[in-house]
């Protein structure tokens, strides 16, 4: 079922109910309010014609028992104690006589419906008890009666009955119970209408959204975003971040395209070295031993730096796959020292120095943190001339282990530096003395700074040299 059913559905059956119920609940405290009234007029007539009987100064004769007001018709009858009329108003003839002592023995409910009878009465005067209520059909009409016993001392000695018809009351309430029948049909109609027409217009963004989010999937054109409502409310914003993850999907992918175009450009390219020597190996069985030699040495070369370079690239898929690295304590000093005495054999003139240090403690991967070690000081290696100078220093500071390698070499420009962390971006090789590089040691050694919860950063200046300062939190 869509949301747009379900929303109207929901909303259309509460507000149904709540309606039903204001109704139900106005239609029965509205009728019960005029029959009590109805009932309280009667009581009062009998009360009146009553106290006008105590008077013995008055005869039957001047009871005034043409009673009725605002239109209501009411008519008194009198009875003697053994039940007969004494006494009635003129209009009543037609009417049989009631069984007084019967109404008193069993009084009449009241003369509304039950569900008027669920509420309680409005205004509380409570009704005289004296007497009882009674409830005729007389030729298919409905009547309501109060008996009233009249009482000379202990005994009684007759009986008053006022009585009014209920036709004019029952007929207006059934009016009523239409009018509201009708109401209901037209508010519920029309409530669940517009809950379908309210429903579609909030919605429509979402459909349009699907729409949009349906054609990029299917056209793989992440460059395409969804119409943003103008309205700043919770579709606005969905459609914003909608957007939003568009827009990082479709850098995701970019670098995706660059990153498999990037590296089989760089896998390309040893292996036609590779493969170009061992032609000319092939083609020329005669040739000098000496040129033999550094063909043969050339492609061993090209050979490492393609290992290499596959080595580097599972390193990063790993690290896209979300591999997550060891960690175990790790005397940080006793690393540094063994990659300074690896790093020994790269040197090719230039001085390495190993800055006085003290034992540090950290919390991760022995393994990574050398190779970390390990490539800055390649670099460093590789970008300053047989002159220059290497330090590798450690020191904790704020609570961290810092490793620095710090080089005079060629250094960084500015603008490269913004790049040098990007997978397979390389400053023009053409300044170092032989770069040999794969532009993926920077990326690596991030990666594995911040899987130990720290930091790699580079500051540079071009022509007097580099720093590299890796921070690591102390374990504790
Ligand atoms: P590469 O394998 O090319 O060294 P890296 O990712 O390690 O790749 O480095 C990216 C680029 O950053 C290098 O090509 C180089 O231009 C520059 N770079 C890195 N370290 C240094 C350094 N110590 N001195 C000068 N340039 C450096």
């Amino acid at each position: 079922m869509s949301i747009r059913v379900r929303l109207m559905l929901q909303c259309g059956v509460l507000s149904c109910f709540i309606l039903t119920i204001a109704m139900l609940l106005s239609y029965a405290f509205h009728t019960r309010s005029h029959y009590d009234d109805l009932d309280r007029i009667l009581v009062a007539e009998t009360t009146h014609i009553a106290t006008e009987a105590a008077n013995p100064a008055n005869s039957l004769q001047s009871f005034n028992v043409n009673r009725g007001s605002n239109g209501l018709e009411i008519i008194v009858r009198l009875y003697s104690a053994d039940g007969a009329l004494r006494l009635s108003s003129p209009s009543s003839e037609s009417l049989p006589l009631t069984d007084t002592k019967a109404v008193l023995r069993t009084p009449a409910g009241p003369a509304f419906d039950t569900l008027a009878a669920l509420v309680p009465q409005l205004t509380g005067s409570p009704f005289i008890t004296d007497g009882a209520f009674g409830l005729y059909d007389i030729a298919g009409q409905r009547w309501r009666a109060y008996i009233l016993p009249l009482r000379q001392g202990n005994t009684i000695s007759g009986y008053i009955e006022a009585l009014t018809p209920l036709a004019r009351l029952d007929a207006s309430m059934r009016a009523l119970r239409g009018l509201l029948l009708i109401l209901w049909l037209i508010a519920t109609t029309t409530m669940f209408f517009g809950l379908w027409v309210v429903a579609s217009r909030v919605l429509y963004p979402v459909a349009q959204m699907t729409q949009a989010a349906q054609t990029i999937s299917l056209s793989r054109d992440f460059s395409r975003r969804v119409g943003v409502p103008s309205h700043r409310d919770e579709l606005g914003h969905l459609a914003q971040t909608f957007n939003n993850m568009l827009e990082s999907l479709e850098g995701a992918y970019r670098i995706q395209e660059r990153f498999v175009s990037d590296a089989s450009h760089e896998l390309r390219a040893p292996l036609t070295v590779i493969q170009g020597n061992l032609e000319l190996l092939h083609r020329q069985q005669s040739m000098p031993e000496v040129e033999r030699a550094e063909a043969l040495a050339e492609a061993e070369r090209e050979a490492a730096r393609l290992g290499r370079l596959v080595a580097e690239l599972l390193t990063l898929a790993r690290a896209d796959a979300g591999v997550v690295i060891k960690h175990n304590p790790v005397d940080l000093d006793g690393v540094v020292l063994e990659a300074f005495h690896e790093a020994r054999q790269l040197a090719h003139g230039q001085i390495l120095a190993l800055e006085p240090f003290e034992p540090v403690r950290v919390d991760g991967d022995e393994d990574r943190l050398k190779q970390l070690i390990l490539i800055l000081l390649d670099n460093a290696l590789k970008y300053t001339s047989a002159e220059g100078r290497v330090t590798l220093g450690l020191r904790k500071r704020d609570g961290n282990a810092e490793i620095i390698v710090q080089d005079t070499g060629v250094g960084i420009s500015a603008e490269d530096l913004l790049h040098v962390f990007e997978r397979f971006y390389r400053a023009d090789p053409a300044r170092s003395r032989d770069p040999g590089g794969t532009g993926l040691g920077l990326p690596i050694a991030r990666w594995i700074a911040e899987q130990h919860g720290g930091r790699l950063t580079l500051s540079s200046e071009m022509g007097r040299g580099t720093t590299a300062i890796v921070s690591l939190p102390v374990k504790a």
